[in-house]
């Protein structure tokens, strides 16, 4: 191939890049990039809870406004985890508003409703996802305990990295189940 081809096809597949920065098979099946902007500088670091977080509290409230539900919501998580602080970013409920509630119950399980509670979401992680939720946090553990010198620890970092990719950007089907009660 002539390097000019070479450079048309890349010219190419940046400009879908630009205008589809998400998974290919769900364009726009997953959040800003804004959003884990504004999340990381909340939270003070990436990880996966965070991301989870976002996730679960975006698609929660999704289909609650498509379920045709307006006004404020309010939040019940089960984990006093990293991604209460994803919640409330992908949400609008704080802490300090009292519109969200945190029993550490260890699940990474939210219940999104309205103000009056007559309607409920249930958003938790698909049985994927949550493997590789603890995927990372094994990676994590792994990470943490070697030297910064150590061969194969880019690997691993490398490893964590694809999670997070994921996490970010695959569609909501994958990510996350959605159950009204
Ligand atoms: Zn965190």
């Amino acid at each position: 191939m002539s390097s000019q081809g070479l450079v048309s096809i890349i010219t190419i597949f940046a400009a879908w890049c630009l205008c589809f920065p998400c998974h290919a098979l769900a364009a726009d099946d997953c959040p800003d990039q804004d959003v884990y902007q504004r999340a990381e500088q909340f939270h003070g670091h990436t990880c996966t809870g965070l991301i989870i977080g976002i996730r679960i509290g975006i698609a929660a409230k999704e289909a609650l406004r498509a379920a045709g539900v307006s006004g404020s919501l309010k939040a019940q998580y089960y984990s006093k985890s990293c991604p209460v602080d994803g919640l409330q970013i992908a949400i609008g409920t704080t802490y300090s508003s009292k519109s969200i509630e945190v029993i550490d119950h260890q699940e990474n399980r939210l219940i999104l409703s309205d103000i009056t509670g007559r309607h409920r979401v249930e958003a938790k992680l698909t049985e994927f996802a949550d493997q590789q939720r603890l995927l990372s946090i094994s990676l994590k553990k792994k990470i943490d305990k070697l030297q910064d010198d150590v061969e194969g620890k880019d690997r691993l970092e490398q490893g964590m990295d694809d999670i997070n990719s994921w996490f970010r950007t695959a569609p909501d089907a994958e990510v996350v189940e959605l159950r009204f009660l």
